[in-house]
């Protein structure tokens, strides 16, 4: 049996398991997937023995996305881009590959599960930390009329529109210069929702119909999401189906075969309750 692994520190609410699981019993793949914690300090020894002792593929979580860029023998240009690892794989020739699917799977969960548009629409993604910077390059390809980064470090913000600039429309800004902008999509890609905080956002924020989207995920509407409801969010979305997507294109990486997505983000979602 082939084995596959997430690893991260902390790993214990990870439900990568629980994905992978599904998706090997739905495509009938004999595979064994478990939740790896590895030492802070000591990323590349845990991944090269994990490796060496047999091991096709990781899944790589906080705070290793970086280690894993550095780890890899060889990187996607998506993962380039977003200068983070989330997925390693083995070749023929021992040759550590790294990609990362994070982008991927949140444009697939707006796109194709929500039947969403960011073409031409003006889009705000709250945050500049590594989830935000693993996105931004999907993103941009939808080509929306404009995408702004804001973020609580306005330089951190500044940077990351610099690096993507070559994609199209991209600016930073700071929370406070919000006041008076309106926006057709806003992404919330702010740990703010783990601490059940929110970033200071004016009231008057989202245009009529606008969407939401929090990449992160929870049982019950993130303070973001309530905040969204509160203000006329035409829909609102968390980062669940972002989830399950970028699991299935890692499996996709591994196994060659294309999980069906929307079964597992509602399984995942019944076990959350
Ligand atoms: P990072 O630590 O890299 O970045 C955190 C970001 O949040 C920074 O921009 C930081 O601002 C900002 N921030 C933190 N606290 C606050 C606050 N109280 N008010 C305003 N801004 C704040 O985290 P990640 O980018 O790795 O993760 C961000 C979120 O994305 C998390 O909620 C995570 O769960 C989610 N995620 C979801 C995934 C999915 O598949 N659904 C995948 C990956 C991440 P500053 O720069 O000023 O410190």
């Amino acid at each position: 049996m082939e084995r596959y692994a997430v690893v991260g520190n902390p790993v214990g609410h990870s439900k990568s398991p629980q994905i992978h699981a599904a998706f090997a019993r739905q495509t009938g793949q004999s595979i064994s997937y478990e939740a790896l914690l590895a030492p802070l300090e000591g990323f590349a020894d845990y991944a090269r023995d994990f490796f060496n002792s047999g091991g096709k593929g990781l899944n790589v979580t906080v705070p290793f996305k970086l280690d894993a860029f550095q780890f890899a023998d060889q990187c996607s240009a998506r993962s380039r881009n977003a200068g983070a690892v989330n997925t390693l794989s083995i070749d023929q020739n021992n040759k550590i590959l790294g990609d990362n699917t994070d982008g991927v799977g949140l444009v697939r969960d707006i796109l194709s599960n929500h039947q969403g548009i960011i073409r031409n629409r003006r889009v705000l993604v709250l945050g500049a930390g590594g989830a935000v910077r693993g996105v931004l390059e999907m993103l941009m390809r939808e080509q929306p009329a404009q995408l702004t980064i804001a973020n609580r470090t306005v330089a951190k913000a500044e940077q990351l529109a610099a690096s993507f600039t070559d994609c199209g429309p991209v600016s930073a800004t700071s929370f406070a210069e919000l006041e008076g902008e309106r926006y057709d999509f806003v992404i919330n890609g702010t740990s703010a929702s783990l601490q059940g905080d929110l970033p200071p956002l004016p009231s008057s924020l989202l245009a009529p119909g606008a969407w939401s989207y929090d990449l992160m995920y929870a049982r019950a509407d993130t303070p973001f999401t309530s905040w969204a409801k509160a203000h006329g969010a035409g829909k609102t979305l968390d980062g669940l189906g972002m989830l399950v997507e970028q699991a299935a294109e890692s499996f996709f990486i591994w196994r060659q075969i294309r999980p069906e997505t929307l079964p597992v983000i509602q399984l995942i979602r019944e076990q959350l309750q």
